[in-house]
């Protein structure tokens, strides 16, 4: 897992698992841990990482309630998870989906793990809307499109943007159950201005990215998702698992074609 400072009050640690991020972000006294590394190793050493930083844990939230972005509590077992009021239905909608999700992964890995996930307290957040931290306030932004769910979050004295799923150097935007091409590109238009005004955009999955190279691929996702079903993958992600993804894009466009 690596770990990088993007502010005095932003850490970012990556895991080796589909390069999915975690971002913590300080205000005073406060912390709060987005999104979760994956493998046991890694949510084993994350209380020791903010320890190290100063940091003190004081929640969690999660961009959206895909399984690989929710594991915090296993790092933080008594902490409460914050989330969108989109990810709350869904996880209302089938509150074993990620613990089911995460045990498949783990038996097809042979990964094993220290305790079962159980999500704890979830509190559904008003998006777009604030959550306040410390003395500051985080702004939290509509994101769905990738899944029918999800925020954004942005943290405006360090000029970062969270982006959950969207925008990322390895990944092509992935529409899954519950997404639609519309919703990813209406989100993509909402999240132009804050990537304008960004230092840094971390993405759920891949290295950070600095401000202009983060407006580059949010174009080439427009582009991408504006032409499919003929689209061409972008140059830097048409390895084996985008040409997979994007074959699942092809289909999900042709079952409800309806113009961008
Ligand atoms: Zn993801």
């Amino acid at each position: 897992m690596r770990v990088i400072g993007l502010h005095s009050d932003v850490l970012v640690a990556t895991s080796r698992i589909w390069q999915t991020t975690c971002t913590i972000v300080r205000s005073e006294g406060e912390s709060f841990v987005i999104d979760s590394p994956v493998l046991p190793d890694e949510l084993e050493l994350l209380p020791a990482v903010l320890e190290r930083a100063g940091f003190h844990c004081s929640g969690l939230l999660a961009t959206h309630a895909d399984w690989d972005h929710l594991l915090g509590r296993l790092a933080f077992p008594g902490a409460a998870l914050g989330v969108a009021e989109t990810t709350a239905a869904r996880l209302t909608a089938d509150p074993g989906l990620a613990t089911r999700q995460m045990r498949a992964f783990d038996d097809e890995h042979y990964v094993d793990r220290p305790a079962p996930l159980s999500l704890g307290q979830v509190q559904a957040l008003p998006v777009p809307g604030h959550c306040e931290i410390g003395g500051e306030e985080l702004e939290l932004h509509a994101a769905d499109g990738h899944t029918a769910d999800g925020m954004a979050i942005w943290i405006p004295w360090a000029r970062v943007l969270v982006a959950g799923d969207y925008i990322s150097p390895v990944e092509v935007p992935m529409i899954s159950d519950g997404g639609s091409r519309d919703a990813y590109l209406a989100t993509l238009r909402r999240l132009e201005a804050l990537v304008d005004g960004a230092a840094y955009v971390v993405p759920g999955h891949g290295e950070v990215l600095e401000g202009a190279r983060a407006a580059a691929i949010l174009r080439e996702d427009v582009n991408y998702l504006a032409k499919l079903p003929e689209a061409e993958l972008p140059m830097a992600r048409r390895g084996e698992a985008q040409r997979a993804i994007h074959a699942h894009n092809v289909a999900r466009v042709r079952q409800s074609p309806a113009a961008p």
